[in-house]
């Protein structure tokens, strides 16, 4: 979800983060208190300007350098905040340090992390944690693999399988396809719900895809309580007219409301 931050938009972060939901002033990651608080990440901010910079691969992966400003970087504190923040329920937000302001670049997800050799704070050089983050849609939202027989057979059981696979992380290390895995079993379940139908305005899907699959997108539905970055039951598998309206309309807050209400009442 968004907690209400508009992609683009500049923010001011004592009005806007630390007053609603306090944690650290200082440094490139907020780990505000409280289960399901999201995880707010800086890029750009001090600590950053030591020879080394966040960057936007090609792949649309953003690298982020962790924090530590002495030594080795650890896996604990801000870091492991957000390694865990998947498994943890909690949202990573992530926003650029800019002369007007924070500007939101929207939800991401913990892919892997690796180490690179950077300078610390001294100019010495140690081993800096690099998290790869996927902007979080590229991975939850529509899967070009997913077959017929990946939405055939029970539904229950592949209910079953999605909420396991929401709710494991990928470990250290692990790369792309096991992230691409989890969603697509995410996916598979959610479009197995959906059966060939929108589930918001209930059209049938506008086409086939080339594999014969009726053609829908997995939308994360925008809301302000926890359940994790890509858990089936905050899913919805609609059509494309429906999925830009959740984004984009003037509505979109109203529109993801009844959007849960939709999913809840089918789920239950
Ligand atoms: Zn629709
Ligand atoms: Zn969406």
């Amino acid at each position: 979800m968004t907690w209400g931050f508009v992609e683009g938009q500049i923010y001011n972060r004592r009005a806007d983060i630390h007053a609603r939901f306090r944690g650290q002033m200082q440094g490139g990651i907020i780990t505000p208190a409280g289960a399901g608080m999201p995880i707010i990440i800086i890029t750009g901010e001090e600590g950053h300007t030591h020879g080394y910079a966040d960057r936007l691969r090609e792949d649309g992966v953003f690298e982020y350098f962790g924090e530590g400003q002495r030594g080795d970087m650890q896996m604990v504190r801000g870091n492991a905040a957000i390694q865990s923040h998947a498994s943890e329920g909690r949202d990573l937000l992530l926003f650029r340090k800019q002369r007007q302001g924070l500007r939101y670049l929207g939800q991401f997800i913990f892919e892997a992390s690796h180490t690179e050799l950077a300078p610390d704070t001294e100019g010495l050089m140690r081993n800096a944690i690099v998290f790869e983050l996927r902007p979080f849609e590229a991975v939850a939202g529509v899967p070009d693999d997913v077959t017929a027989d990946d939405t055939a057979g029970d539904l229950a059981d592949l209910r079953r399988r999605a909420i396991e696979a929401s709710r494991s992380i990928p470990a250290q290390g692990q790369r792309l396809a096991t992230v691409y895995e989890r969603s697509k079993l995410i996916c598979s379940y959610v479009f197995a719900r959906a059966n060939g139908t929108c589930e918001f305005c209930s059209s049938p899907a506008p086409f086939l895809r080339a594999n014969g699959v009726p053609y829908l997108e997995a939308h994360h539905i925008h809301k302000l309580t926890d359940g994790g970055p890509d858990d089936p039951r905050t899913m919805i598998g609609v059509c494309p007219n429906c999925h830009r309206r959740a984004h984009s309309a003037a509505d979109r807050d109203q529109v993801n409301a009844d959007m849960l209400q939709a999913v809840q009442t089918r789920e239950a």
